[in-house]
């Protein structure tokens, strides 16, 4: 998924569960589960899509919005921001297996992946832009949710 829906769910565990040592591998497990369900993706001549210049501005206005999240969690919750962002990114910090990848490929060299890569894989049965809508839902829901949370 993208990284702005696993900051949004992360933020939700860290405002919702108040024990840290609780919410923070909840945080990281939210990672997998929303990996499993349906999302975007484009599998399908994968390398030339990582190396386009489309996906390199859709990655920059997904860590773009991540910043902003964090900025307005710290501006509306001054009790808790900390545990919040922080949960926020460990539920979103997975996703930098791809960072190795993303620089190789962008180099042209040879990615030969790890055995957590092959498993952030496994669990992404359904990559497709038709997923879109799943993010789009999935963004507007867990959206509400935080800002009704943090507005309480
Ligand atoms: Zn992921």
């Amino acid at each position: 998924m993208t990284a702005i829906n696993h900051a949004l769910t992360g933020a939700i565990i860290g405002l919702t569960i108040t024990n840290p040592f609780l919410a923070i591998p909840i945080a990281f497990i939210s990672h997998y589960f929303l990996d499993s369900l349906p999302h975007f993706g484009i599998t399908k001549d994968n390398d030339k899509f990582i190396r386009s210049k489309g996906f390199k501005i859709f990655l920059s206005l997904d860590i773009s919005a991540c910043i902003i999240l964090a900025l307005i969690i710290f501006l509306i919750n001054t009790r808790s921001y900390l545990i919040v962002i922080l949960c926020a990114f460990i539920a979103t910090s997975p996703d930098l297996v791809n960072l190795k990848r993303f620089i190789l490929v962008n180099k042209n060299k040879v990615f030969k992946p790890g055995i957590i890569y092959r498993f952030s894989a496994f669990i992404q049965w359904f990559e497709k832009p038709i997923g879109a809508i799943v993010e789009v839902i999935w963004f507007i829901a867990s959206g509400l949710i935080l800002f009704e949370l943090l507005l309480k």
